[in-house]
């Protein structure tokens, strides 16, 4: 932690801060918004919203292709928030960035890519019973395509990982562990730092699935030694539709294409095809400009705040909220990790997720219900969903408050 990070410590200013965040200010069914879905998105900040207008206004232009003067300015504000990026996740290298689409996409990128290099018959690909589809599908596409199985780290009744049971599956079969980082569902933080150790004790690459992860946690990839790192820029204050691919340099240059078209290629005949460099060769075609332009804004908004600053604020509010929750007679949590950052899953006696959030919904709180595109965790705890209330730095005890008055509200209606 630097000495800035300790003074915003005690200094990060919510009230203000929330004035960055014109959505904030709306009124739902006339009533104030109170936005627990930061999870599934988050809000944008106005410095964001006004570097994408200025991108659309002054320099819009297709980057890497042109010598005028708009596409210079367009490539140049696209590669320095890669350098943003870079340096955010202190990566060694700027081209160890691929922007994709989102946290899917890169995993995809990396199940397809590493998967048709790496994976033979007979081979393992290790993820837990936590993950969310993007983390369980894309391997299971691949799995099938290679004959290679994919073996599952179980969860116990508090929602952490059984590290004996990680200990046992991590075996020589196995070629890559993809693991999230945090859990979208449960809040969960896992213990990757331990996990990337024993892997690499065997020489298997770690993917970090960080979409729940980023904007509450300070990483550092190097020094986690993660081998892959995914997220997705709307989860972190930034534009839909960019996300990042982290990868080693090592792997990344191991690596097929995994899409086919413009600006990934060094010369192309009809007889053969060279490939670009990184990390062009991992972006066909044209990219979300805009997108990464306003992640590099996003990562400005979160680096002026205090990544340290933010996580301590949050960890605050989340301690509120569990203890608050906590005192509702019926109410029982999914997922009671030591450990946890963003979400708090719970149920409420017997009412229907669906029905909690319809009526929270009337009172202007946003929540999110069922089953988090967590569908196997929902099985594991033999429930068809939850409630989730998910927490951003812009959220205060007020509307921690508001969520508990709403849900004796739903209580006295329906229970
Ligand atoms: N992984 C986790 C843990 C997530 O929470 C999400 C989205 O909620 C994703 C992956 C997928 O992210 P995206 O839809 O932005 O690609």
């Amino acid at each position: 932690m630097t000495n800035s990070d300790t003074i915003f410590t005690s200094t990060l200013d919510i009230e203000k801060l929330r004035k960055d965040f014109p959505i904030l200010q709306t009124k739902v069914y006339g009533k104030p918004l109170v936005y627990f879905d930061n999870a599934a998105t988050t809000q944008k900040p106005l410095s964001v919203l006004k570097n994408l207008e200025d991108y659309y206004k002054n320099y819009n232009s297709n980057v890497h292709r042109g010598v005028h003067l708009l596409s210079q300015q367009a490539t140049d504000a696209y590669e320095q928030a890669r350098k943003k990026v870079a340096a955010f996740i202190n990566a060694a290298h700027d081209y160890e960035i691929i922007f994709t689409k989102g946290t899917t996409n890169s995993i995809n990128l990396v199940a397809s890519s590493f998967g048709k290099r790496f994976l033979t018959t007979g081979d393992e690909v290790l993820i837990s019973e936590m993950e969310h589809h993007s983390n369980i599908v894309p391997w299971q596409l691949i799995c099938e395509e290679k004959n290679a199985a994919l073996k599952i780290i179980p969860v116990d009744n508090n929602g952490e990982l059984i590290m004996e049971e990680f200990d046992r599956l991590l075996t020589e079969k196995v070629k890559i562990v993809a693991l999230t980082y945090v859990s979208n569902t449960l809040g969960t933080v896992n213990p990757v730092r331990n996990i990337i150790q024993k892997a690499h004790a065997k020489n298997i690459p770690v993917l970090l699935d960080a979409a729940q992860a980023i904007q509450h946690i300070p990483i550092d990839v190097q020094e986690l030694d993660a081998d892959f790192m995914a997220f997705s820029s709307h989860k972190m204050f930034g534009p839909t539709g960019a996300g990042i691919l982290y990868g080693k340099e090592k792997y990344l240059n191991a690596m097929p294409p995994y899409e086919g078209g413009g600006d990934m290629i060094k010369n192309v005949t009809f007889a053969k095809t060279t490939y670009n460099e990184l990390p062009f060769k991992f972006e066909a075609g044209t990219p979300d400009m805009s997108g990464a332009i306003g992640l590099g804004a996003a990562i400005d908004y979160i680096q002026q705040t205090g990544i340290h600053a933010i996580q301590h604020a949050e960890e605050e509010l989340i301690a509120y909220a569990y203890d608050q929750l906590s005192a509702i007679p019926s109410l029982r949590f999914i997922g009671n990790a030591k450990h946890r950052a963003g979400a708090i899953s719970f149920l409420v006696g017997n009412i229907h997720p669906f029905d909690m959030g319809e009526i929270l919904d009337k009172q202007g709180i946003a929540v999110r219900t069922g089953h988090h595109c967590t569908q196997p965790l929902m099985e594991r705890f033999s429930i068809p969903g939850t409630v989730r209330a998910s927490f951003s730095v812009y959220n205060t005890k007020n509307e921690v408050d508001a969520l508990i008055k709403g849900i004796e509200k739903a209580r006295k209606m329906l229970e």
